[in-house]
């Protein structure tokens, strides 16, 4: 693990080269029983006052990219709503105390985004309990592996869009009266928008629909000062690997063959993308998705 973000080195050897051993746990997941947990930065994110004052919305913020985003903000001076399932509490305690402890503003909102109703109240909540709203950033999301398109349930089907499509849109449109000039989205799509794993047909096409919605929005919303753009990560060691995510006698060599890096990404490797793309540093880029994948080709 480097000292910081900033520390410079081999990408390669930046950190290290994972071999979780097989492991399962049911949806949603605890990240703090996962072998290895992962890296959200809490040891080496060096913020510099980047989101100053921001007012960010945050999904899936228990674990994972989200976690390690939510961690990014505070420390880069934003206060920060947490939404994850109520399951999640003990991770998202953890996340909660760094945010804390960088001096920030920490709002959880506990609740199930597949319900319209819940999204709505999540925004509310949010403008509630930070004074406002000027970032959203849906990480969120939901990916359960399934060898044939006939072991896909209608539920589990509807499940992952309403997870990974429609809650960004119901929460997107829910923040919308509350954005002034200078806000700014940041969607999550993936890899498997434009290359889809075979195994995953439902959750590669929430991905694509993700950054294809993302780009039209990016162009409607840039005349109102608020710019939308997309992360697509690739392979990062995330609770959502070991929650049938992926077939579990694959997680011994998840990532090290996907990616010319060679390795599994971290979740701290990933914030600093969000973090990067809700800045004002980033004033004329809207409607780009920026791969964070270890180097994989992407259209
Ligand atoms: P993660 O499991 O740590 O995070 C996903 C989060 O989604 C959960 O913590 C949970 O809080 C939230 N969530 C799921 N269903 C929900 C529901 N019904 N209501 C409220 N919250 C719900 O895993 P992660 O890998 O950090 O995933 C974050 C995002 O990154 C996802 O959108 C995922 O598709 C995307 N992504 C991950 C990878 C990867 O390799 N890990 C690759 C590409 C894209
Ligand atoms: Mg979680």
């Amino acid at each position: 693990m480097p000292a910081d973000q900033y520390a410079y080195g081999d990408p390669t050897t930046r950190y290290p080269v994972i071999s979780p051993p097989v492991q399962q746990q049911p949806e949603p997941g605890i990240q703090s029983d996962m072998t290895p947990v992962p890296d959200l930065g809490e040891d080496s994110y060096r913020g510099t006052g980047r989101l100053t004052g921001r007012k960010a919305l945050i999904t899936g913020a228990d674990s994972g990219i989200g976690a390690a985003v939510a961690i990014a903000f505070a420390r880069e001076g934003a206060d920060v709503a947490l939404s994850y399932l109520p399951e999640e509490q003990s991770d998202a305690d953890h996340v909660i105390e760094q945010i804390e402890a960088a001096g920030r503003t920490a709002v959880a909102v506990p609740g199930d985004i597949t319900d319209a109703e819940h999204c709505r109240a999540l925004v509310d909540a949010a403008v509630e309990g930070l004074g406002g709203l000027d970032a959203i950033v849906n990480v969120a999301g939901k990916q359960v592996w399934q060898q044939s398109i006939e072991d896909i349930s209608d539920e589990q089907f509807e499940a992952t869009f309403k997870t990974n499509v429609f809650a960004p849109f119901w929460i997107i449109k829910a923040a919308l009266p509350h954005l002034k000039p200078g806000s700014t989205i940041v969607n999550t799509a993936s890899l498997e928008a434009y290359v889809p794993a075979p195994d995953r047909l439902d959750y590669a096409s929430t991905k694509g629909a993700i950054n294809n919605f993302s780009k039209g929005l990016a162009q409607q919303l840039i005349s109102k000062g608020i710019r939308v753009n997309i992360v697509a990560p690739g392979p990062t060691w995330s609770v959502l690997q070991v929650t049938a995510g992926v077939d579990p006698e694959t997680l011994p060599e998840f990532g090290k063959s996907e990616s010319p890096i060679g390795r599994a990404g971290q979740p701290a490797e990933l914030a600093p993308a969000y973090v990067f793309l809700t800045s004002a540093e980033s004033s004329f880029v809207a409607g780009e998705t920026l791969n964070v994948n270890g180097g994989m080709l992407t259209p």
